[in-house]
C-alpha cells in the first residue's frame, strides 16, 4: 500500500485550518501541524527551515490574519504586512521545500466593490476594491499570484480557493475583531442573558452577505486539493445571501432573544453585496450540505461550549 499523505495544514488552530483538520483526519490522512510559538509563520527563515525538515506531500495554507469589518479598517498595516509575509514565506519556501502541492485561500473581499452579480472569478481585478478591507484584499490577490506565478514559472500545482463570510466551530467571538455571524450570537445572548431590551447591529441592514459553514468549506478544500488543478482561482459560496437584518433576525430566533433590533448607521456597511458564483466549482461536484439555520444553531452550541469551558472552574489536583 502507499505511505499515507502527509499534509501541512497550516494555520490549523483557526476555524478554517481546524475545520480542515478535521475533514482530513476523518478519512484517515496524516496533518502535520506546528505551533505558533514554535514558528511564527512571518519569519521567513524559520518557515524555510520548518518546510525543509518536514517536506510535506502537500500544505493546506489557511493561515491569516482575519478579521470583520472594524478590525480590517482599524488594523491595515496588520493586515496588509501579515498577510503578505506569511504568503511569500509559505509559498516560496514550500517550492524551495521541493513541495508540489498547495491550496491556498482567500477570501470574496478580492473582488471588486462593484462586481455584477453573482461574482465569477474572472472579476478579479477589474475594479477598484471595498476601501474598509482593501488591505487584506490587495494581500490575498498577491497569494493568488504568487500561486501562479510558481505554477507559471516552476510548474508547481499550486491552486487558490475563495470562500464567501464563513462560520462555525473555533470562530472569534470578539465584538470589536469579530464578523457579524458570531458578534451577532454573541450580543445576542448576552443581550437575553442580561434581560436587555435591545441588540444593536451596526450599518444599515441592507447589505447582503453569502455564509457558509466551515465545515462546508473544509469539505471544498479537501475536495479541491484532490480534484482541482488549476491556474485560475475557484469559487466556494453557498450560492445564496441574505441582508444582515434577515442574518440578524434569525440569530435572534435561534439563540432565543425577544427584544428589538436597533441600527447603528455611524458605523460601515461594507461591500453591498458579494455573492459568489460557485458552478465552477459545483460543476466538478462538490455541494454544500449545512443550511443556514442548522449552521446558526451549530455556531450557537459552539459559543456555549466555550464559554461553559472558560465559566468551568480550574480542579487543582490534590494532595
Ligand atoms: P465584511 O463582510 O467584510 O463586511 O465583514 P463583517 O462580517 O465584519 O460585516 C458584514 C456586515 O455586517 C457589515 O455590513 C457590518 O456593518 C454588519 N454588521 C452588523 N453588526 C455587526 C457586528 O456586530 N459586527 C460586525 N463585524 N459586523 C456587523
Amino acid at each position: 500500500m502507499a505511505d499515507a499523505r502527509r499534509v501541512w495544514v497550516a494555520g490549523h488552530k483557526g476555524m478554517v485550518g481546524s475545520a480542515v483538520t478535521r475533514c482530513l483526519e476523518a478519512q484517515g490522512e496524516s496533518v502535520l501541524k506546528v505551533d505558533r510559538s514554535v514558528v511564527d509563520l512571518r519569519n521567513q527563515i524559520a518557515v524555510e527551515v520548518w518546510l525543509k525538515q518536514n517536506r510535506p506531500d502537500a500544505i493546506v495554507f489557511a493561515a491569516a490574519k482575519v478579521g470583520g469589518i472594524y478590525a480590517n479598517d482599524t488594523y491595515p498595516a496588520d493586515f496588509i504586512y501579515d498577510n503578505l509575509a506569511i504568503e511569500t514565506n509559505i509559498i516560496h519556501s514550500a517550492h524551495a521545500a521541493g513541495v508540489n502541492r498547495l491550496v491556498f485561500l482567500g477570501s470574496s473581499c478580492i473582488y471588486p466593490k462593484f462586481a455584477p452579480q453573482p461574482i465569477t472569478e474572472d472579476a478579479l481585478l477589474t475594479g477598484p476594491l471595498e476601501p474598509t478591507n482593501e488591505w487584506y484584499a490587495i494581500a490575498k490577490i498577491a497569494g493568488i499570484k504568487l500561486c501562479q506565478a510558481y505554477r507559471k514559472q516552476y510548474g508547481r500545482s499550486y491552486i487558490s480557493v475563495m470562500p464567501c463570510n464563513l462560520y462555525g466551530p473555533n470562530d472569534n467571538f470578539d465584538l470589536q475583531t469579530s464578523h457579524v455571524l458570531p458578534a451577532l450570537i454573541r450580543k445576542f445572548h448576552e443581550a437575553r442573558e442580561a434581560g436587555r431590551d435591545e441588540v444593536v447591529v451596526w450599518g444599515t441592514g441592507t447589505p447582503l452577505r453569502e455564509f457558509l459553514h466551515v465545515d462546508d468549506l473544509a469539505r471544498g478544500v479537501v475536495f479541491c486539493l484532490d480534484n482541482y488543478d488549476g491556474y485560475e482561482h475557484i469559487n466556494c459560496g453557498a450560492g445564496s445571501e441574505v441582508t444582515i437584518r434577515e442574518l440578524a433576525e434569525t440569530v435572534q430566533r435561534v439563540v432565543g432573544f425577544s427584544g428589538r433590533l436597533v441600527f447603528d448607521t455611524t458605523k460601515p456597511d461594507g461591500t453591498p453585496r458579494k455573492l459568489m458564483d460557485s458552478s465552477r466549482l459545483r460543476d466538478l461536484g462538490w455541494t454544500p450540505q449545512i443550511s443556514l439555520d442548522e449552521g446558526i444553531a451549530d455556531a450557537y452550541r459552539c459559543f456555549l461550549a466555550k464559554e461553559n469551558a472558560e465559566r468551568a472552574p480550574v480542579l487543582e489536583p490534590v494532595g
